[in-house]
């Protein structure tokens, strides 16, 4: 659903000089690369021209790291260097195990990126990683581009970026195709100091014998080129200074309407546009000064950049969507895109949480920022902070979004324990569903029943309103991941019935559906069930076999509660096979996890250690007292373990 961005770079029509530059930084050892300067100075053209192959990153102001590790993620995966992906796709969100991964892909891929305009970052975690990599970096490389020097450690070679010498300037106007002389050409490079963007304005306007303000250069050169300018061209460049980022030439052409071709192209000649790919922007420093004669309707264009990227139906561009209806503050917009995440865009909270808090911070007050900011902070596991958000609002909702605080309380009350408040906002959510007659609010509706009902031990009842969910989303627009989902739900619930046939077949479902469309992490979810199944029906081969499949990925994406609940399965499965060093293996595998990580269950590899121990007829006491002594916090814990262990092992001689 994330596309990679293009990489896309700026394109160097014409470039002089800089070869003093360009010798220290390409025979320079250092991994990362700093160029810092005032904004025109020709800090991305050189980046451009030096490493033209590297992967391009523009930073932007509401970037952040989770936008960022994504971007990288795919181009790393491009690269053939998979694991940050799939580990971000399994739903890993540790800082810690970002950095490593991103360290560790860019550096097994000797991987080049650019990070252009990192002065606009607002998110301090990148520059931690930025600051991380650059301790540790050695066969990759990282260029950063900054307007203030950034802090990023010893290891980094700094940059100052000055104006083109006298020479340099000279070359750059001719090679503009201005004609002027080398004595009169002096007072000009006095005044611009050989800024390149400025020296690219004065070409457009140099008329022979003419004398310039001193101050204020730059305005000064940017109004005489725009009092110039045709009228279809002023109103493209305003138009184009109204976006953040880089526009398509198709998207231009749509949203500007009207035949853009050779305007952009007068544009781009007169160095007032800039081109990246296919990609077109106006420079930072003209934009700020276009904010100031602003003449055209901004919402107009908004509202229409809006449906434009939501056309797209991708994650990315719903996130730059919202930015740009918070931007108009026009409630309507708001209220609407909120639905299309309920609906369309579910994974936001969780795969772009930050991003997402980011803009929606900006608009705190209003009630469907709130909606969507306590959905955030229940995926964070603040359930106090997120009921009261959505108590606070619940009243002054309607419709879709109503429903959605319903069953989100339903939910929040469940984590909370507090069962009949649940019951209370569930008996509310199936009057709106009644009356509503929508597939999403009924599967909601259904979700939540289910929840309740297995909470509360009601397994047939939970069984039956789980088929409903499925129902339900036979009735939406497919989602896969979703459906295998609730068919592994349906598994477990006939787990706890102890109908094992039967989980067999919904877990096998639920593998088949999430293969078919390469939903990697359902696929392991699925296979570690599965080999919780077989182990069930007493076939330890086939458990041993789909449980190696699933360790292998968690230990990949560093879930280790995953990782070890697929151990304990396989550990067993030996135990019964009587493969006891397989099992053994297995058995210290999670004492080590349990060890790094602290989860309990992994402690159960001591009671596994003591039967396999007690099976080879040596000293299993030592164990048992350890298994007992870590799982003493977790008496159920310890219950359960002894019962699974007690299939296929007599758990009396060791207790
Ligand atoms: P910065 O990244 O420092 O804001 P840019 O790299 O965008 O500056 O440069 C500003 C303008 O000057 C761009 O149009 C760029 O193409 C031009 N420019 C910069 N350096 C050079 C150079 N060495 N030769 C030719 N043009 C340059």
């Amino acid at each position: 659903e994330v596309p990679l961005l293009e990489s896309r770079h700026p394109l160097v029509d014409i470039f002089v000089g800089r070869e003093k530059e360009i010798d220290l930084i390409t025979s320079s050892e250092k991994s990362v690369i700093v160029i810092y300067g005032i904004a025109g100075i020709g800090k991305t053209a050189l980046a451009a021209k030096i490493f033209g192959d590297a992967f391009w990153y523009q930073m932007s102001e509401g970037d952040s790291l989770d936008y960022f590790a994504w971007q990288v993620g795919l181009f790393l995966n491009s690269l053939g260097y998979d694991a940050l992906l799939e580990y971000l796709r399994a739903g890993g969100r540790e800082e810690r195990d970002i950095f490593e991964l991103l360290l560790d892909g860019v550096e097994k891929s000797s991987a080049k990126i650019v990070i252009d305009d990192l002065h606009k970052c607002r998110d301090e975690r990148i520059l931690h990683l930025l600051a991380f990599l650059s301790e540790k970096l050695d066969k990759g490389k990282l260029v950063v581009t900054s307007r203030e020097k950034p802090n990023l450690g010893l290891n980094a070679l700094y940059l100052r970026l000055s104006g083109l010498s006298l020479e340099e300037a000279y070359s750059l106007v001719e090679a503009k195709g201005v004609n002027i002389s080398p004595e009169e050409f002096v007072k000009v490079y006095q005044m611009t100091l050989g800024h390149p963007l400025a020296l690219n304005l004065f070409s457009e306007t140099y008329v022979e014998r003419r004398e310039f303000e001193r101050e204020n250069l730059f305005d000064f050169l940017v109004n005489e080129i725009y009092e110039k300018l045709k009228t279809d061209e002023r109103f493209l460049l305003q138009f184009m200074s109204l976006f953040d980022e880089p526009l398509e030439y198709d998207e231009i052409k749509e949203l500007y309407g009207k035949n853009v071709f050779s305007v952009l192209y007068s544009l781009l000649n007169k160095g007032l546009i800039e081109r990246r790919g296919n990609l077109y922007f106006v420079h930072d420093l003209i934009r700020g000064f276009l904010s100031e004669v602003r003449e055209v309707d901004e919402a107009k264009f908004y509202s229409k950049y809006i449906k434009f990227l939501l056309k797209k139906n991708n994650t990315r561009d719903f996130l730059k969507a919202f930015r740009y209806a918070v931007k108009l503050k026009d409630e309507k917009t708001i209220k609407r895109l909120v639905e299309l995440r309920l609906r369309r865009f579910k994974r936001v909270v969780q795969d772009f949480s930050d991003s997402y808090l980011n803009v929606l911070s900006t608009i705190k007050d209003n009630p469907y920022a709130k909606e969507e900011l306590a959905s955030i902070y229940f995926q964070k596991g603040f359930f106090e902070k997120a009921l009261k958000l959505w108590l606070e609002i619940k009243d002054e909702l309607e419709g879709i979004h109503k429903a959605d605080v319903l069953s989100s309380l339903v939910d929040v009350y469940i984590e909370l324990n507090k069962s009949d408040e649940s019951k209370k906002y569930l008996r509310e959510l199936e009057k709106m569903r009644e009356i509503m007659n929508d597939a999403e609010v009924d599967f909601w509706y259904f979700v939540e029943l289910t929840k309740l009902n297995a909470y509360l031990g009601k397994l047939e009842d939970a069984l039956e309103s789980a088929f409903n969910e499925l129902g339900a989303l036979k009735r939406l627009n497919p989602y896969p991941e979703l459906e295998s989902l609730v068919l592994l739900h349906i598994g477990d619930i006939y787990i706890e019935l102890e109908r094992y046939r039967e989980s067999l077949k919904y877990y096998s479902q639920a593998l088949d559906l999430a293969r078919a469309y390469s939903l990697s992490f359902m696929e392991h979810l699925s296979l570690s069930e599965l080999s919780k199944a077989y182990y069930l029906v007493e076939n330890y081969k086939k458990a041993v076999e789909h449980a190696t499949e699933a360790v292998d990925y968690f230990l990949k994406v560093r879930n280790y509660r995953r990782a070890v609940d697929a151990l304990a399965y396989r550990c067993f499965s030996y135990i019964a096979l009587g493969e006891l060093e397989m099992a053994q293996k297995d058995a210290e595998e999670m004492i080590r996890i349990a060890q790094s990580t602290g989860y309990p269950l992994g402690w159960a590899g001591y009671i596994a250690l003591a039967a396999v121990e007690n099976l080879r007829g040596g000293n299993f006491k030592e164990y048992i007292n350890i298994g007992r002594e870590r799982l003493k916090g977790y008496p159920w814990l310890y219950e359960v373990v002894l019962e699974e262990l007690s299939r296929i092992f007599d758990i009396s001689s060791i207790t």
